[in-house]
């Protein structure tokens, strides 16, 4: 579905991004598996494509430092040849109530889940524009949808990843760059890991479809929205949240 492209994944060592990065390798693709954090876990990736016959690369980037963020690009289009698909993956949480949220922790949440997504996107733009072809995915989150107490910072930038998705949309369609966005619900990853074991039954009890989604059911929505099968879809949204969020 997908072959002969090249793909981007940022935060792809882990979590939702890994299963992105295996989901588009298995539909042909030429992943970039970019990460921040351990080099062994993006390695592993790499070497998971590559017994499966794909093609991959690790690369390290900050997603919030322009610099990196150019290099990243740089690298990918140097090494593939050119870069079709990019999907806007990395974030982070640092929870806290409004009150108590340092101001730092408001912007490296910003930095990473809203300005990474900026960064990244224009990057790639020129590239895009230059082949007249790209596809853009960004995971926002279903909180940035609704809200969600103790996570001003998170929402704020989840929310932000929204109208972004549409600005650029907007902006990039004429260019036939399309740009839509995810907004996963409780998806079992590290991330999630995270909260104890009463905000876990709390959220579980909010989900119609009685389970926690894995990066695999988000991975295949993302699939769908670099494909040419929602050729005429830009802009969107996509709840993948077992029905949390109607
Ligand atoms: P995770 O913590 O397992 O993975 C996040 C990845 O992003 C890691 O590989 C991490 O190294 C990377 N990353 C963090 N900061 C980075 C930076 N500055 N530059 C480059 N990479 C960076 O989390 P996950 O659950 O797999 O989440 C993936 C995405 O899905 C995030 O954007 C998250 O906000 C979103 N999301 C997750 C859930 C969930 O329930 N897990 C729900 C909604 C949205």
């Amino acid at each position: 579905m997908l072959t002969g492209k090249s793909a981007l994944v940022t935060g792809a060592s882990r979590g939702i991004g890994r299963a992105i990065a295996l989901e588009l390798a298995a539909q042909g693709a030429k992943v970039a598996v970019n990460y921040s954090g351990s080099e062994a876990k993006a390695q592993a990736v790499v070497e998971e494509i590559q017994a499966s016959g794909g093609e991959a690369i690790k690369i390290k980037a900050d997603v919030s430092n322009s610099e990196d963020v150019q290099a990243m690009i740089k690298e990918v289009v140097d090494t593939f040849g050119g870069l079709e698909l990019l999907v806007n993956n990395a974030g982070i949480t640092k929870d806290n109530l409004l009150m108590r949220m340092k101001e730092e922790d408001f912007d490296s949440v910003i930095d990473t889940n809203l300005k990474g997504v900026f960064l990244t996107t224009k990057g790639v733009t020129r590239q895009m524009m230059r082949q007249k072809f790209g596809r853009i995915v960004n995971v926002s989150s279903i909180v940035g949808v609704s809200g969600n107490p103790g996570q001003a910072n998170y929402v704020a930038a989840k929310s932000g990843v929204i109208g972004l998705t549409k600005s650029n949309a907007k902006e990039l369609a004429a260019k036939n760059i399309r740009v839509n966005a995810v907004a996963p619900g409780y998806i079992a990853t590290a991330m999630t890991e995270e909260l104890t074991e009463e905000q876990k039954e709390q959220m579980l009890s909010m989900v119609p479809l009685s389970r926690l989604g894995s990066g695999e059911d988000v991975a295949r929505v993302v699939r769908f929205l670099l494909s040419d099968d929602s050729d005429y879809m830009t802009g969107q949204t996509l709840h993948v949240d077992g029905g949390m969020v109607m």
